[in-house]
């Protein structure tokens, strides 16, 4: 898009760029952000595509939120401060109702989360949008994969299932009851990254994770990189009342277990800790490797592209 393509950026993205660790945003060749005294740098990066990670028909204010909150979960998941992000983003046409709905779920996100945008790359092609994201570690304190021991508790933030039960609905395989489906589309539509919770493990708990492919999949993540078995307890789970209202209880535990989505966050606290807010115990660390649930879910390896 060459005529329009600065034009574009600047009428979209270039006031979001504000933040307390931005000492340059949009506009140059790249932005400056600064640091506070001995903290590290986390940063990960995320892409979605159209029709594999959201459906073709999603309104671009819920493409826009999503996109940004998975790719902060990452953050939550180490602990770390957001302080920036940029988004990279190939469009296949200057649809400027399409841009100005996406900017407004893109905002909305930035500012849940924290995350001022200070750069990104605008380009033509099948819809594709990356997001990265920035945040800031103390020098001696991050939360990893690797670090729980056995005896430890298995913990797990809000309710799973959600967006699994949710793209069911969109795919006309589930018709729950109206203010259920609301509450499955928002959870889908507009993850909330744990950056507070996340934020809050740090020094506290011995291993973390975001539930992006699933729990067994994710807490699998903990498992391997920790060099333990988690033990998980599908009757401690916790179910949202609109997951409980599906007629079969077996699907709707199979969510919980194995859907993808929820942005929640998977952690592991030395025993005798107490849930934080928000937290449900749903298991143990114990000695051996993998995760055993007690029941057999077939494949129930999580979402993987290849
Ligand atoms: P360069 O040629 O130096 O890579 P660009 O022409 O790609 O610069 O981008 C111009 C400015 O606009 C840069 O500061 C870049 O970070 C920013 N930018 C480009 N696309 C986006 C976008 N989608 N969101 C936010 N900032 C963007
Ligand atoms: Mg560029």
């Amino acid at each position: 898009m060459p005529v329009s393509e600065f034009s574009l950026i600047y009428r979209y993205f270039s006031a979001l760029g504000r933040g307390e660790a931005v000492d340059l945003s949009v506009g140059d060749d790249c932005a400056i952000l600064h640091l506070g005294p001995g903290e590290r740098l986390a940063t990960s990066v995320d892409t979605m595509v159209e029709g594999v990670h959201f459906p073709e028909d999603s309104f671009p204010e819920d493409i826009g939120y999503r996109v940004v909150a998975a790719a902060a979960s990452d953050l939550a998941a180490m602990g770390a401060r957001p302080i920036g992000m940029t988004l990279a983003l190939t469009l296949p046409q200057a649809d400027e109702l399409w841009l100005h709905a996406f900017s407004e779920g893109l905002a909305a996100a930035a500012n849940d989360c924290q995350l001022p945008l200070v750069g990104g790359d605008t380009t033509r092609g099948p819809l594709t949008i990356t997001i990265q994201v920035l945040g800031a570690l103390p020098p001696d304190q991050a939360l990893l994969r690797s670090g729980a021991g056995p005896g430890d508790g298995v913990y797990v933030s809000g309710c799973l299932g959600d967006a699994a039960a949710a793209l069911a609905c969109l795919s006309g395989e589930w018709r729950p009851a109206p203010a259920h489906l609301d509450y499955l589309l928002d959870r889908f539509n507009r993850p909330r990254a744990r950056i507070d919770l996340g934020r809050g493990l740090l020094g506290v708990a011995s291993a973390a994770i975001d539930i992006s492919d699933g729990l067994l999949a994710d807490a699998g993540h903990i498992a391997a990189a920790s060099g333990v078995r988690l033990h998980i307890e599908p009757g401690l789970l916790p179910l949202s009342p609109a997951l409980l209202s599906h007629p079969d209880a077996e699907q709707a535990l199979r969510w919980a277990l194995t859907g993808g989505d929820d942005y929640e966050l998977c952690f592991c606290l030395p025993a005798g800790r107490q849930a934080p807010a928000g937290c449900t115990r749903i298991g143990q660390v114990e000695r051996g490797s993998g995760v055993d649930c007690g029941l057999d879910l077939g494949r129930s390896s999580g979402y993987q592209h290849f």
